[in-house]
């Protein structure tokens, strides 16, 4: 069959009356699909970190170019500028590398109790003096008579918090606001990050945690590698837990994440 030799769009239209064979035949189709799904996704993969690369490396390439023709002088602040372009792209390296092992490695969840209420409130505090020097107002609300306690893994949850909050901080504009609340319902413990930054367009919203996914209006002029959204989603599905997002341009995101309360 045309499948083994790489043509992933081909399937099969045999007809029979056996269960067994018609079984067969629904199976191999369905492998057709997802193996093309798989491939178009490699081959995105592959064509995004190469722009990733390129880009500052064809900045290096121009400056020093430039500087070599006596175009740029060399000075501090010239070469600090092209020290930032190599960091730029070691970061992104080191990034595919953690991406690398969530997706290649059998990531073992070191399950414990959490506090949540406790683990967000220590990773709020973290982002109390980058919210300040941006002038973002920076909330933090919930119930302290409420049990927010779940089983997972401290440090890889912590991860997911720091990402998102992150992300809120980097996208707002200077005298936003970002809220983080812990809210409970019958079945659900539920974290929600919501900031009245810049918003994600439509088209992208349905991308954004896809590996190296960066929004139009990001891309250029806000620091990022389109990492650390995959690795947030990566992490809860590992809990078996859910991301959602929902946003306005020009308005504001609210990212909400929902655990199963197991602890009544
Ligand atoms: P990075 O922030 O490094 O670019 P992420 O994977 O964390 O990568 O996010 C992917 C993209 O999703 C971002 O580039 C941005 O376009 C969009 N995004 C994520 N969080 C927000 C937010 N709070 N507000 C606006 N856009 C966001």
């Amino acid at each position: 069959m045309k499948l083994s030799q790489g043509d992933y769009k081909t399937r099969s239209k045999f007809k029979t009356d056996i269960l067994e064979l018609e079984n067969l035949k629904n199976s191999i189709n369905t492998l057709g699909e997802k193996l093309g799904q798989q491939d178009l996704l490699r081959r995105k993969l592959v064509s995004d970190i190469s722009h990733e690369i390129r880009t500052p490396l064809n900045i290096l390439q121009n400056n020093l170019e430039a500087m070599i023709d006596g175009i740029f002088s060399v000075n501090t602040e010239q070469l600090i500028a092209l020290n930032d372009e190599v960091i730029r792209v070691g970061k992104l390296l080191n990034n595919l590398n953690v991406l690398k092992k969530f997706e290649t490695e059998d990531i073992m969840l070191n399950r414990e109790r959490v506090l949540l209420d406790e683990l967000i409130c220590s990773v709020c505090d973290d982002f109390s003096i980058i919210s300040k020097e941006k002038n973002i107002e920076l909330a933090y609300n919930f119930k302290s008579n409420e049990n927010y306690t779940i089983l997972g893994d401290r440090d890889k949850l912590k991860q997911v918090f720091i990402n998102i909050l992150s992300n809120a901080v980097k996208f707002t504009n200077e005298g936003g606001k970002v809220w983080v609340n812990l809210a409970k319902n019958k079945h659900e413990i539920i974290v929600s990050i919501r900031d009245t930054g810049i918003g994600i367009s439509e088209q992208d919203l349905p991308f954004i945690f896809e590996r190296l996914y960066r929004g139009d209006k990001s891309r250029n002029k806000v620091e990022g590698s389109g990492i650390g959204l995959t690795i947030a989603q990566n992490i809860l599905q590992l809990h078996l837990e859910s991301i959602n997002v929902e946003s306005e341009p020009g308005r504001g995101s609210v990212f909400t994440i929902r655990f199963k309360d197991t602890s009544s």
